[in-house]
């Protein structure tokens, strides 16, 4: 049975302010419970919210990089629940006047890229938390989190495949990131994501009773819920029954989604403009100031590296994959013209491989970008082979030196003096008249033992294509 999945996606970026949306106390992640929690944000009676312009410049930093527009006047919004970890007994949100509003984000796909629609992205506060450890037969409250700014970014429902939706989460992720606003730290919760699942016969059916799933704060977690999510869906409704819409939760230990409530609707919420706040202006003036501030995005970036330099297009998305790493490629690129192809080869096997396995960021690399390009003009001019690049850029790694001062020191430097190569060779065919015979006889593999040789004895040093040649030569394999 061909069933479409259809997946919406809401998430919850902590933007990357120092103060909260609504009041001056600290944002810093890991302090003593309850010592970030100020008047405003423990909800005491007669205090009055404030709205934070570096968290609404972030607003419209995003709007500007997925081409949303940006409402010229929003209004922020109480929407109405009770939890102990909101003392206000609502949260400042923003509902039928967003900040922004459309827009679309560019993700990865097989055949190249697909554009996922936006529906709006809206600024709100984030809650406390209730702690459950360390307190017997009670929950503990902490409002430090309370009045964080988060901007909410809402897609249509248009991901329809549990890899598609952390394709999109990880190219979101990426692009919050890339811009500044949000500085990702997914255990820290700084970006989360609830997944609106749902599932349909045909892609030309309604679409199905959704299910929503909260809080989602890994990729691998986004992916394994969405999939048990949907295989839920489809065993309940061939076995008779019908999705009920429910907010449910995602239990990784045990691999299931679980209901924790049933799904309010927003008219639950008695939703109704905050009369604390006037009403968010944001002129054309300051759209355009910031624009003026904004980086070069990675879709443009892409399409410049394949352009200017001729990457093929998966080379340019990994080396855009954060603004670091297409910042450190660059600043390689940029020293060795007409080589981006071996720059981009090296950052992406050798650079990123070692990184990985050291558990590094782009940001903490041993070695910067202009040891590697001194490194790799040696390369580029034959001064040494890739496999002795190699041999330097562990040097390079655990070091200070240069790589020519590494080529120097260690007498690294290839053998592409071809007089000095002859000698080498033709000492080599005079040790091992049987093995010339034997290929002579018409057995090529012996090939493999002269180039071995010679390479042995110029120890790695000699350049592999001359060593061939001359060989070819020398045995006349060449006539
Ligand atoms: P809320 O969850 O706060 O009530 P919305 O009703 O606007 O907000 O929907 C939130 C998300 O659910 C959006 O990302 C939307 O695309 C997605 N969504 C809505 N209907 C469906 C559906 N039938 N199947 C899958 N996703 C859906
Ligand atoms: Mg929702």
């Amino acid at each position: 049975m061909p069933w479409q999945i259809v997946i919406g996606l809401e998430t919850h970026a902590q933007l990357s302010t120092r103060s909260k949306m609504f009041s001056g106390s600290s944002t810093a992640f890991g302090a003593e419970p309850n010592r970030q929690a100020s008047a405003v944000d423990i909800a005491l009676p007669g205090v009055l919210p404030v709205a934070n312009r570096g968290a609404v410049e972030r607003a419209i930093r995003f709007g500007l990089a997925v081409g949303g527009s940006i409402r010229r006047r929003s209004v922020f919004a109480r929407k109405n629940y009770f939890y102990p970890d909101l003392p206000k007994g609502y949260q400042i949100s923003q509902y039928e006047l967003p900040i922004i509003e459309g827009g679309a984000l560019l993700i990865p796909a097989a055949d190249g890229e697909r554009s996922i629609p936006l529906t709006r992205a809206h600024l709100e506060e984030d809650a406390g938390k209730s702690l459950h450890e360390d307190f017997q037969g009670a929950t503990g409250i902490d409002l430090n989190r309370a009045g964080t700014p988060l901007l909410e970014i809402v897609t249509e429902p248009a991901l329809t495949s549990a890899e598609e939706a952390v394709s999109y989460a990880r190219a979101l992720h990426a692009l919050l990131r890339w811009i500044d606003v949000c500085d990702g730290n997914m255990q820290e919760g700084s970006f989360r994501c609830d997944a609106n699942v749902s599932v349909r016969r045909n892609a030309s059916d309604p679409l199905g009773t959704r299910c929503e799933i909260k809080n989602l704060n890994s990729f691998r977690f986004l992916e394994q819920a969405i999939r048990h999510e949907a295989r839920r869906q489809i065993e309940l409704i061939e076995d008779g029954g019908r999705v009920r819409q429910e907010t449910r939760l995602y239990d990784p230990d045990r691999d299931e989604t679980r209901p924790m409530r049933s799904k309010e609707d927003a008219h639950d919420y008695r939703y109704f403009p905050d009369p604390d706040l006037l009403p968010l202006e944001v002129t054309p003036d300051w759209v355009e100031s910031v624009r003026a501030q904004m980086p070069e995005l990675p879709a443009a970036m892409r399409s410049r590296l394949a352009g200017e330099l001729g990457l093929a297009a998966y080379d340019a998305a990994i080396l855009t994959g954060s603004r670091e790493l297409a910042r450190y490629f660059e600043a390689i690129a940029s020293r060795l013209p007409g080589n981006a192809k071996l720059a981009a080869n090296w950052v992406m096997g050798e650079i990123l491989g070692r990184l990985n396995r050291e558990g590094l960021e782009i940001g903490a690399c041993p070695v910067d970008a202009a040891r590697l390009a001194g490194l790799l003009a040696r390369v580029a001019d034959g001064t040494v082979s890739g496999k002795t690049a190699k041999e330097v850029l562990d040097a390079l790694w655990s070091g200070t030196e240069t790589a020519d001062e590494v080529i120097q020191a260690r007498g690294l430097t290839q053998i592409s003096d071809s007089g000095e190569l002859e000698v080498i060779i033709d000492g080599i065919l005079a040790q091992n008249p049987a093995q010339v015979a034997e290929f002579r006889g018409g057995k090529q593999k012996v090939f493999g033992f002269f180039v071995g040789a010679a390479m042995k004895a110029t120890r790695g040093k000699g350049n592999p294509a001359q060593v061939n040649a001359l060989l070819r030569r020398k045995l006349g394999a060449d006539a």
